[in-house]
């Protein structure tokens, strides 16, 4: 190893919930984590407006300013935080130490590695839903659903994801238009009886998005029918895209166990990955929860994980007095 290649104890790749947990509970294990931010930091909170669903804000708080706070929370304990985005890497089947390049340029070793990547949604692509997103276009049912309620609001998709936040949906706003570009679904059996069973769920099949109509904010959506070709205009406040997420986890390919989908596989009951002292949370392994305060929770085993990892190793040097 040279000795221009800077070795760190820990290094977090990510910059959501999960990584910034990962990096305070690695901090006060005087680890000494070096945290890389990726190239959108703050992760995927920091598209949303106000947060309601994470414990300890009685009133709620902006996404941004949310993780903001991770962000201070993690540098006052010791974290070293960093803008850069790791590139390529090469874990050791055999363990420690893994290598990791930043930006195409800068080498690092590493004792242990903390994946919190994140997933990205997957968009649909055309130019009014990029303008209105924010204002009315979400890819997240369950943190801005609540801003529809008593509305009404189409979602497009016809997976899981889409079946479960139609019912979510259904509960608070007063009518849900499921867009669905086949005439069936690729939900489950059971989420599929579901949605067919909310009075005030209307699915329609055969059905893309033509335009989401609106200039500052979501007044309807025009859709047309892939079958017969007719379009029409449904008035909606609120237009969520559930058409699948994308884990950001392409620089692991051959090296870490993955699903088809690109998901990291862990196994159970903790975030170790398939190479020793690699561990994986929040989103990147995550597609069934995908909440802050789940990626939160398994950051925080990440960092106990890679702890007695370190402890068991012999690797975890006693900060110098
Ligand atoms: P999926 O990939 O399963 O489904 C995506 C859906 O979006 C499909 O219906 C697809 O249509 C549609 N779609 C894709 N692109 C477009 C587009 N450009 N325009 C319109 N429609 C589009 O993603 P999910 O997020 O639903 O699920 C991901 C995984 O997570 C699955 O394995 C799922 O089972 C799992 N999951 C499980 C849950 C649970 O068990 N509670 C909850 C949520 C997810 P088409 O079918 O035509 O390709």
């Amino acid at each position: 190893m040279s000795d221009t290649v800077e070795h760190v104890e820990c290094l977090i790749i990510g910059s959501g919930p999960a990584g910034y947990t990962a990096a305070i509970y690695a901090s006060r294990a005087d680890m000494r984590p070096v945290l890389y931010e990726g190239l959108q930091p703050g992760g995927q909170l920091t598209i949303t407006t106000d947060v309601e669903n994470y414990p300890g804000y009685p009133d709620g708080i902006m996404g941004p300013e949310m993780m903001d706070n991770f962000k201070k929370q993690a540098v006052r304990l010791g974290t070293d935080v960093r803008f850069g985005m790791i590139t390529k890497v090469d874990f050791k089947k055999e363990g420690d130490p893994h290598h990791v390049w930043i930006d195409d340029k800068k080498e690092m070793t590493a004792d242990t590695v903390i994946i919190s990547t994140g997933a990205s949604a997957k968009w649909l692509g055309i130019p009014s839903e990029n303008k209105l997103n924010g204002s009315g276009v979400s890819a997240c049912a369950v943190c801005d659903g609540f801003f529809y309620r008593g509305m009404d609001v189409a979602i497009v998709g016809g997976g899981d994801t889409a079946a479960e936040e139609a019912s979510y949906l259904s509960k608070i706003c007063n009518k849900v238009y499921m867009l669905v570009r086949r005439d069936e679904m690729r939900a489950s059996k059971a989420m599929q009886h579901r949605v067919e069973n909310a009075p005030n769920i209307e699915i329609l099949w055969n059905t893309e998005t033509d335009e989401i109509l609106g200039d500052m904010a979501v007044e309807g959506v025009r859709v047309v029918n892939n079958v017969t070709g007719e379009k029409r205009e449904i008035e909606v406040k609120g237009f969520f895209v559930a058409i699948g997420h994308k884990p950001n986890t392409d620089i692991f390919k051959g090296f870490l166990d993955m699903d088809e989908q690109g998901y990291l596989i862990t196994k159970p009951d903790s975030t170790k990955t398939n190479i020793p002292g690699v561990f994986a949370s929040g989103d990147a392994q995550d597609k069934i929860y995908r909440q802050a305060v789940t990626a939160a929770g398994t950051g925080c085993m990440a960092a106990l994980d890679a702890e007695r990892y370190l402890a068991l190793k012999g690797l975890h040097h006693e900060v110098e007095a």
